[in-house]
């Protein structure tokens, strides 16, 4: 491998071909300069501190049926909960006592009534509960510009919504084909959510049966050309109680999915420094310290899951989810553990807002 060639190929902007060569690296020296590179640049751009996001699974129940996902409507094996306001504000008090800066609720979609009054009745209360002092991400899916800007006025600052695949065609492939799982609506929806005023994140599935090269990096493009400031992306997960699981022949071997989405960060890393990019847990769901590899790669937050212990197992998007039967503190001394030992340092209770964001 000529090495100044290599060297060319990580700087100045990234062209699809450019991308191309890099996703397809092999040679393992190779991929060890590309993952130092993108460490090097987010240390020095926006420097070697990671964000803590409190994950709060609050409600399993959804509305779609997306053909990946084990929590889809459609799935009778799953025991459907909703967490209890009380218990959703001690998780909150949860992260700001122990400096977490910043908690993430998710749920299911649903667009109902009820569903869109309840979260903003949690956002008020929450920010009652502790004074403020935390930021909120939402990730509860499409809704109305009328809902996204109520939440936004009660103090969501954040808001994530995953593409999971933008090649349209392929998008198609892992959903149902019907309005509700409309991919025109969900570009829609990201865009709305950025009008309003929300750090919008996106993300996608690396490794999903039909997924070519071209595809990720059109991801990649697709990310860096969005306007959203947070991203989350992991590798697929099967889960054996979904449609997609019947074409799990096609995949890639579990290590090879964990290496291509580290390839991803560092490249995105590279393509824009300053936004957020968290190391997920499906990373840790097929490598034991997959989180430590996404932040030597460039990743810069890690969400610890602080969802009642209670509900954790029912929350069961794809199969193997770690630490479903960890106490949350627990949880939290081993995240402190994994962030300096890979060099990094812990944003102890700073909302962590991206840089990409600010300026
Ligand atoms: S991915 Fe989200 S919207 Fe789709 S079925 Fe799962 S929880 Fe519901």
């Amino acid at each position: 491998m000529n090495i100044a060639m290599n060297e060319r190929m990580m700087t100045g902007a990234l062209t699809f071909e450019k991308i191309k060569y890099l996703l397809l690296l092999d040679d393992k020296a190779d991929i060890a300069k590309l993952i130092e590179k993108a460490r090097q640049k987010r240390d020095t751009t926006i420097g070697n501190k990671v964000y803590l996001r409190g994950l709060i699974e609050f409600s399993n129940r959804c509305a779609k049926n997306c053909l990946y996902c084990g929590i889809r409507a459609s799935n009778s094996n799953v025991e459907r909960y909703t967490v209890s306001d009380d218990d959703v504000i001690e998780a909150a008090m949860f992260a700001l006592k122990n400096k977490y800066g910043s908690i993430v609720l998710q749920s299911g979609e649903r667009s109902d009534r009820e569903f869109t009054s309840h979260i903003s009745s949690l956002l008020q209360k929450i920010h009652e509960a502790t004074g403020h002092n935390l930021r909120i991400t939402l990730s509860c899916g499409e809704q109305s510009e009328e809902v996204y800007r109520e939440w936004f006025r009660l103090g969501a600052q954040r808001y994530l919504l995953r593409i999971e695949a933008s090649n349209p065609e392929l998008y198609k492939k892992i959903h149902p084909d019907n309005e509700n799982h409309s991919y025109n609506r969900r570009l829609r929806s990201l865009k709305t959510l950025i009008d309003s005023g929300f750090q919008t994140g996106t993300g996608v599935m690396i490794g999903l049966p039909f997924q070519t090269i071209d595809d990720l990096i059109n991801d990649l493009i697709f990310i860096r050309d969005s306007g959203v400031v947070m991203v989350g992306m992991g590798p697929y997960v099967e889960h054996a109680e979904t449609p997609l699981y019947e074409h799990r022949g096609k995949l890639l071997p579990a290590e090879k999915r964990v290496e291509l989405t580290l390839k991803m960060i560092a490249i995105l890393r590279l393509m824009r420094p300053t936004i957020n990019i968290a190391s997920t847990t499906a990373l840790q769901t097929l490598d034991e310290n997959g989180r430590e590899l996404g932040l030597r790669a460039g990743a810069n937050v890690i969400m610890p899951n602080i969802t009642p212990v209670l509900y954790k197992k029912e929350y069961d998007l794809y199969e193997g989810k770690p630490a479903l039967h960890d106490e949350p503190d627990e949880v939290g001394e081993a995240i402190e553990k994994l962030i300096t030992n890979v060099g990094c340092q812990v944003g102890w209770s700073e909302w962590g807002d991206s840089k990409f964001y600010s300026n």
